[in-house]
């Protein structure tokens, strides 16, 4: 059994606390919502903070709220099944409510948040190896050493971008409010990741994420297709999220997402143009889905071969798109 080190927990008042706390102790400290991702890295020795800082329990991160002009504002520490459980969210933003609804198993979802989601580690099946297992064959970059094992060529890391709800919130252009002790800013989703599997994210390690600001969705509809091993738990091994902008039959806009094809989630939607101002067909579909799924760099670093991933990219496109076109 894999126990969990050492560790000092402190429960701060407020997201300024947190924050303040977190500019403390550098890199000593992390933060933990619900725990699902982080708790069992620190058991594989993935993540090693002497100081975790709790802030599950900080009631102004665990609303939902209308923002008056047809979007919503949800606090980072709403869990999954409340986000699944609106029915609102899911009138509004149907592909991020199925995301969100395809995350883990029901009881990870009811710890899990969507701040976290969206904070989730890459992944890898080299990293996510026990550490007594990384340590007998070697460490890699992402870890306590200084090579990809993977990409041995590669100059950095590439684990894979493993949040389902990041791709569906790009979808939809949503943004994230940060705080920490320099103050506050809104970024938009996409730019919260980089090409980078060990720095994944672009934020600094003291700003909190509050809260996913999703604008009014409007005339858009949308959808999320996820490939995954078992039906009932696992990561993705390709996602895709597709958000149309429909004028009865016509496609005015379109946009795509693709995520575990490389350390972040891809904006592909410049290879929709050929959809637009038309209604959907096949051949069409087909085309815009090849193109689509160009950019995917699947590496034999997840389950099932990266040859059989690439194709299964250009699918849950296809699918997603079609879904998309479905809502009523
Ligand atoms: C068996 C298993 C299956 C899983 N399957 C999936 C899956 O299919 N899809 C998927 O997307 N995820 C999956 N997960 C990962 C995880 O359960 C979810 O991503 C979950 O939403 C993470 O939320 P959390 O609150 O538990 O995050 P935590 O574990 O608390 O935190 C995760 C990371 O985010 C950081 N963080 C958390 N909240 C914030 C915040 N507000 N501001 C800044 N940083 C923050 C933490 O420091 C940590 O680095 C799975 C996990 C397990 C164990
Ligand atoms: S992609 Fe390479 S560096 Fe990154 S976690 Fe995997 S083996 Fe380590």
């Amino acid at each position: 059994m894999l126990r969990l080190p050492r560790f000092s927990y402190l429960r701060p008042e407020s997201v300024a606390e947190a924050a303040q706390i977190l500019s403390e102790y550098g890199p000593r400290a992390t933060v933990v919502a619900g725990g699902t991702d982080l708790l069992p890295k620190m058991k594989r020795g993935q993540i090693e903070p002497e100081v975790v800082v709790g802030i599950g329990h900080l009631p102004e991160l665990r609303q939902i709220r209308a923002t008056g002009d047809g979007g919503f504002e949800i606090g980072a520490c709403v869990t999954l099944t409340e986000v699944v459980a609106s029915s609102e969210l899911q009138a509004a933003y149907r592909g991020y409510t199925r995301a969100a609804a395809l995350v883990s198993s029901p009881a990870l979802r009811n710890s899990g948040t969507i701040g976290g989601n969206l904070c989730v580690d890459t992944r890898c099946n080299y990293y996510d190896e026990s550490y007594e297992w990384r340590k007998a064959l070697g460490f890699c970059m992402k870890k306590d050493g200084n090579i990809c094992r993977v990409a041995p060529a590669s100059a950095t890391c590439r684990a894979i971008a493993s949040s389902d709800t990041a791709p569906a919130a790009i979808s939809m252009n949503a943004t994230v409010l940060l705080v920490g002790p320099k103050g506050e800013r809104e970024v938009p989703v996409e730019s919260l990741y980089q090409d980078d599997g060990q720095f994944y994210l672009t934020k600094a390690a003291d700003e909190i994420l509050v809260s996913l600001k999703m604008p009014s969705p409007g005339a858009w509809r949308s959808s999320y297709v996820k490939v995954r091993n078992r039906g009932t738990i696992d990561f993705p091994l390709v996602g895709a999220a597709a958000a149309l902008k429909m004028n009865g039959s016509v496609v005015e806009d379109c946009r795509i997402v693709i995520t575990a094809v490389g350390p972040q989630p891809l904006d592909v939607s410049q290879a929709a143009r050929p959809l637009l101002g038309r209604p959907i067909d096949d051949a069409i579909l087909e085309e815009v889905a090849t193109e689509a799924a160009k950019p995917a760099r699947p590496l034999d670093n997840a389950d099932i071969s990266y040859v059989w991933r690439k194709r299964m990219t250009r699918r849950a496109i296809e699918q997603a798109i079609k879904e998309a076109a479905e809502v009523a």
